[in-house]
This record gives structure tokens, sequence and C-alpha cells, in this order.
């Protein structure tokens, strides 16, 4: 029906629908317009990063059906400020909007980084991140009053988008005698107290600073001004054929004496479109004449960060195949780094100096998504598909070779302190997945692990560093994992190595409990869990060996009374070699999960439950015959295997042993019943009643007694 308006005559007043924006875009907007940035010149660099997307879109197309340019062959971005008007004119002859991409891209469909956005800027983040969360086109209004948008796709007819924000934009048909052919213009209106984005040093500058990299030609639409000087009688014709502007002065031109007739000083104002960026892709030139600064500034050209790069490689590939490629690796990692709903697209693919997209995920495996930049290949054909590329040999060359750069590139970091432990902090989940996932560079990636430890204090320490600090006659490399650095620290399991010297690696991080998994040894050197059965400390002299076997026969008794009592709950009890000073701990399995890796897997909602069944920890209790407690609990055991406050110790350390070994609690409300007899018991509290109560029921009205005194405490 619209494009039937359109033929019945391009003087037919279009239709035009009312959209308002969606909710999130909609405070977007109000937060843009109503609240003071000093930096609202990144609007330029967002809308000329968006023309730039929109070429790439449709010179990629365009590969493999050429006609997808016959309306408009030329790709380029023009910049029009208009004075008479106070509009500045964002012009591309990109890929352009048909009016469903209107209403959706420019108002009705949220992105997922609204929301980010708003929290970030409210809490003091710097409004040139926009572009960063997806919503850069809205910075237009810092400095316009209204935006108008037309736009021409090949799909569709030509629609003019417009907004003065307040809730709603509208959407017309555009019957107006401008034609685009293809691409979108953007007009802003300025703001008056915005009017330098009309001067040409300005935009020169902003292009300049922001923008210098982008790879289409931008032209400025520039005023030239020339004098000339003409005879008044010439100056009529002149007029006439109206052929220049500017202002006229008159000249008296009679100081011979003589008597003349009049000529007059034109100023002769003409336009022409200044190419203002270089262009030349910057991979192209050799990197020792290549700056810092241009480097960062091409690094934010391709990223919309607002910060410089943390670190760069750039490099050539020579031989049988030839690529191009600068990596860099940023400051910080995004909002959603691990957001599995986005693509990354952060390494751009070009063929011969041609951009061919942005998301190829053959070109770098996941655990480096975080890592941006550009690769220009000289042997993939220009028309190549995303199906083909799956397949494509050459693209796994490229590939295996960008992983090995970035590992070189991490490890030029490592050179400088200051730089890794910002790198680490960022990005140590990456390379923990790179453990875990990449076999082929397993051995290398450990080699930039860090982790605290019980003899690095504040600092990290390498498994390098790690080694070199090993004890005479020490073999593996033991761990612990664990919830945070505070959890594991004291944890039990850490008494005999501790006691011995032994220096326990703290791996506190989710991923810490797969990536060690895959890992397994280093240098040569097993790495071993503190927290799993079968942790063998050797060096044991013959007496200590003689005692820790009587011990064991001694123990042996109260060993399977405990088992009795504690029945399925755990797998079996033994007598301990690893603990020193507390009287009992919980082991699991040496090739189950851990407590940690429990804690990780309850806290996954969706995994399959069914999972759980036989991963879920086979607990080993074991126990420590030098304890005064279980001295005591032997004694008890032997004199009375059925002595009620033996089942109650035993339940009690059972439970302990949970929370001190990382497990959490199937029931809290029946430990804390337990623990509360116990404090009456030491308290010589005589509460018969209570005391009667089946062990395993919690009495609830004394637990909220208890709580109401801890209160009064605090
Ligand atoms: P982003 O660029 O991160 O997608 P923006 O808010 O800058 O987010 O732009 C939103 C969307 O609007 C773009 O993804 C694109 O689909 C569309 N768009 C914006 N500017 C243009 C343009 N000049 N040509 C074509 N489409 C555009
Ligand atoms: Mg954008």
């Amino acid at each position: 029906m619209a494009s039937d308006v359109q033929m019945g005559g391009a003087a037919a007043a279009a239709e035009t629908e009312t959209f308002a924006f969606q909710a999130e875009i909609n405070q977007l907007l109000s937060l843009i317009i109503n609240t003071f940035y000093s930096n609202k010149e990144i609007f330029l660099r967002e809308l000329i990063s968006n023309s730039s997307d929109a070429l790439d879109k449709i010179r990629f197309e365009s590969l493999t059906d050429k006609s997808k340019l016959d309306a408009q062959p030329e790709l380029f971005i023009r910049i029009v400020p208009d004075k008479a008007n106070k509009t500045l004119s964002i012009i591309d002859s990109g890929v352009g909007m048909t009016k469903a991409d209107l209403v959706n891209n420019l108002g009705t469909i949220a992105r997922s980084g609204t929301k980010e956005f708003m929290e970030a800027l409210q809490a003091g983040a710097d409004v040139s991140m926009i572009g960063q969360f997806g919503v850069g086109f809205y910075s237009a209004y810092l400095v316009a009053e209204k935006v108008v948008v037309t736009t021409k796709h090949n799909d569709d007819e030509q629609y003019v988008w417009e907004s003065q924000a307040g809730g709603s934009f509208t959407v017309t048909l555009d019957t107006s005698g401008e034609r685009l052919g293809r691409g979108t213009k953007m007009t802003l209106h300025l703001k008056d107290d915005q009017l330098e984005y009309l001067e040409e040093r300005r935009l020169k500058d902003l292009v300049k600073k922001h923008s210098e990299f982008i790879s289409y030609p931008i032209y400025l639409w520039t005023d030239k001004t020339t004098e000339k000087e003409i005879s008044d009688d010439e100056d009529e014709d002149d007029a006439a054929a109206d052929k220049k502007e500017g202002d006229v002065e008159e000249v008296d031109d009679d100081e011979s004496g003589k008597k003349k007739k009049k000529t007059k000083k034109v100023k002769e104002v003409s336009h022409e479109w200044a190419q203002i960026n270089k262009q030349k892709p910057i991979w192209l030139r050799k990197p020792e004449e290549i700056t810092k600064e241009e480097y960062a500034s091409f690094y934010k050209s391709i990223t919309n960060d607002w910060e410089d790069h943390l670190a760069v490689k750039h490099f050539s590939v020579e031989g049988q195949l030839e690529f191009k490629a600068v990596l860099f690796v940023p400051r910080r990692a995004p909002f959603d780094l691990f957001d599995t709903r986005k693509k990354m697209n952060n390494i751009k693919l070009y063929v011969r100096r041609v951009f061919i997209m942005d998301n190829c995920e053959e070109l770098i495996p996941e655990w480096l998504g975080f890592v941006k930049g550009v690769v220009d290949s000289d042997d993939l054909p220009l028309n190549i598909s995303r199906e083909t590329l799956q397949q494509n040999k050459i693209l796994k060359v490229i590939r295996k070779n960008l992983v090995k750069k970035c590992i070189e590139l991490f490890f030029d970091i490592a050179d400088n302190k200051e730089d890794y432990a910002k790198f680490y902090e960022a990005f140590s989940k990456n390379l923990k997945l790179g453990v875990h996932e990449d076999s082929q560079n397993r051995a290398k990636l450990a080699d930039l692990l860090r982790y605290h430890s019980t003899k690095s204090g504040d600092d990290l320490t390498s498994l390098k560093d790690y080694v070199t600090r090993m004890k005479e006659g020490q073999k593996d490399i033991y761990y612990i994992t664990g919830e945070s650095k505070k959890a594991v620290e004291n944890s039990p399991f850490l008494e005999r190595l501790k006691k011995r010297g032994y220096e326990v690696l703290f791996m506190v991080d989710a991923i810490d409990e797969y990536a060690v998994g895959q890992l397994k040894e280093y240098d040569g050197k097993k790495l071993v869990s503190a927290t799993k059965e079968g942790l063998k400390l050797d060096e044991e002299t013959e007496e200590e060996k003689k005692r820790r076997e009587e011990k064991k026969a001694a123990f042996e008794g109260l060993c399977k009374t405990i088992k009795d009592i504690l029945g399925d709950k755990v797998e079996k009890v033994v007598v301990s070699d690893r603990i020193v000073d507390s009287p009992c701990c919980l082991v699991t399995g040496e090739y189950g999960w851990t407590a940690n890796m429990e804690r990780i897997m309850k806290a996954q909602a969706l995994r399959d439950s069914s999972m759980g069944a036989y991963m879920s920890s086979k607990k080993t209790m074991e126990i420590n015959p030098e304890n005064g407690i279980m001295e005591e609990l032997r004694k008890r055991a032997e004199a009375d295997k059925n002595d009620k406050s033996v089942k109650d110790l035993v339940m009690l350390l059972f439970e302990t042993a949970l929370l001190t070994s990382g497990f959490s609690l199937e029931e809290p409300n029946t430990f804390a019943a337990r623990i509360h007899r116990m404090l009456k018991l030491g308290l010589n509290i005589d509460d018969v009643g209570a005391e009667e109560e089946d062990a395993d029921m919690p009495a609830l009205e004394e637990e909220g007694a208890e709580e109401s005194k801890m209160e009064e405490v605090d």
C-alpha cells in the first residue's frame, strides 16, 4: 500500500506511522539528553562507524552478486555541515535499511547492552563507552534535538525515520525528490549550543582523531573561497548567471585620480568534497614505521573502545600461505565476555584488502574471543561463503598461526609484571578455558597461569616458580580447590602438607577445577589435589611408618563404628595421614568431583540432574588418631558401642567436617539443633525436655531464642 502512494505521484502525502521507543531505549534517551557529558564529540565516531559497518555489509553481499551495487556503485561516507539550517548530515552508500530494519534497529528492539550501559553510566562511566554496548546510534542525541534518518535498502523503498526523542519516532515513505540510490543519510538538527560541529576544522580534527582508519573514503563538504576582481559591468552578467554565492564588497578603485569605471572584489565560494581520512590499511605498513599512537587510534576505530589497547602484535606470515595480521589485547574484559548468546566478532577478516566479515567463528577459538584485530589473507577466494569457510584448509592454518601468535603476545605481556597483573585479572578465565580446550598448546599455556599459594603471600605465583621452591624429595605439585582464598587457606587438608613445608596452590576460580582436570601435570610433575583420596606424602621414615601402622590398627575399631553410624553418608572411614590438628576431614575420590566441583555443579541450575548421582562426591572420612577428640571417642566406643553420646559426637564431627572440607550441609537445622544441645551441655543448662527429644529433630523454639541472643550480642 505504501508503494501505491509513491506510484500515485511523488507529491502525494505518504502515511506517517508513529512508534513508541522500547522502554529501556527510552530511558537511555532521557539519560543521554538530560545528563551533562563533556565528551559529546564521540557521536560522530559512532555514526561513522555505523556507516562503515553498513558499507562492509553491502560490499560483502556484492562479492557474490555484483548487481547489488547497481543502484550506487561507489562506496563512500560523506559529511555535510549546513550552517544555514544548523544541520549536520552523515551520508553513506552502505546497505541501507528496510522499513522493518528502521523500526526494529532504531527503536523498538532493545539491545542486550542497553541496560548495562545505563548502569555503567550511572556508576560514572564515560559516555564514550556507548559503542561497546551496541547502542551507539543514540549518541546522536548528545548534540541533536532532532534526528532524521533517510534510508534506502535494495529490497525496499526509501523511508524516513524521524524523532525528537520524547518517547516516540515516526516512519514515513519518502516522497521527496531526493534519492539516495542506496544507503543512509543521518541528519542531525543540532542543539543551539552544539554548532561547533558545523565547523570544518572541528570536523576534520574529529575524523582524524576517531575515524582515521575507516577503510572507506570519508569526504567532507567544504567551502572554498576565492577572491576575484571583476568590473562592475561584468559583474552584472555574472550575477545573472547565478554561478556563485557569497559576499560582494564594493571597491572604489580611483586612487590614481583617473576617472574609471568601478570594479568589484568578489569572494567566490565554491564547494568540494575533500577526503579527510588516510585509508591506507595499517596492516600493510611496516611495523617499525607505525607509532604507538597510530596503533591505539586504529585499535579504537575497530573496537569502539575508549581506552588504548594493552598490547599489540603486528606480523605477516609468508611462504606457502600469506597473510598479515594485527592483534590487540584490550585493557579490560567486555561486560559480556562469556555471554554465549552473543557471537564474538572481534577479528575482522579481509581478503586482499577487501573486508569479508567480522564474525568468522573459524578464525579464532572461543577462548581467544577477547583478542581483537584484523587478518588479511592473500590466499582465500574473495567470494568465500560461510558454508565453505568451515572446511577451508587455509583458514585452519591461519587459525593455528593466530593462536600461536596470541600466546606469544601473552608472553610478551608477561615480561611486564604490572601489565600482566592487569591482563591476568581480566582474562585468566580465558587462559584457563584454553588449558581446558586446547590440548596442543596446553603445556605452553600452563606457564601463563598464576595462583595464590601457601607461600605466595599477596602475590601470585607461576607453576615455574613453584617448582623452584619445591622441597627436596617433593615429587608432586599440590593444590587445593575451593570457593575463595579465605575458604581454603586454613583448610584442614593443608595441615600435614604445611607441616612438611610443601607449598599448596589455591585454585579458587570455578574454572580452575576444569582446567586442572585437563592439565594433570606440569614439567613432568603431577598436579595433586590436597582434598582427594590417595594423597601420599613420601619420605616417611621407618619409625614414622611403624607408628602410623600402629595407630591404624588401634583405630580400626573406631573407623568401623563411625562407618556404621554414618551409613551411606560416607563411602568409608580411614585413618588419615594428611591432617595434623583437626579431628577429621572428608576427602573425595581421585576421579570424582571435589567438594568445590559439587558446589559449582549445584549452582548450575539447568544442569542435567542425573549427572550428579554418579559424579557427586563419594566421600571418605579421614580421622586423625593424634587428635584428643578421636582418642576420647575411641575410648567411649570401646566401652559401649551403643553409647548415645558417641552417635551424637560422630554426627557432629561429620557435619563439621562437611563444612571445613568445603561441602554444604543438607540439613542445616538438624546440625544447628545438635550444636545447641552441645551448648546447653557446656553451659550446664538442665533442659530435660529438650534432651528427650529426638536428636534429629530441631527444636524450633530454642533456636529462635538462640537467635535473638545472638542479635543482642551484635
Ligand atoms: P551497533 O552499531 O552496535 O549495532 P548502533 O546503535 O550504533 O548499534 O546501531 C544500531 C543498528 O542500526 C545497527 O546495527 C544497524 O542495523 C542500524 N544502523 C545504524 N546506522 C546505520 C547505517 N548508517 N546504515 C545502515 N544501518 C544502520
Ligand atoms: Mg554502532
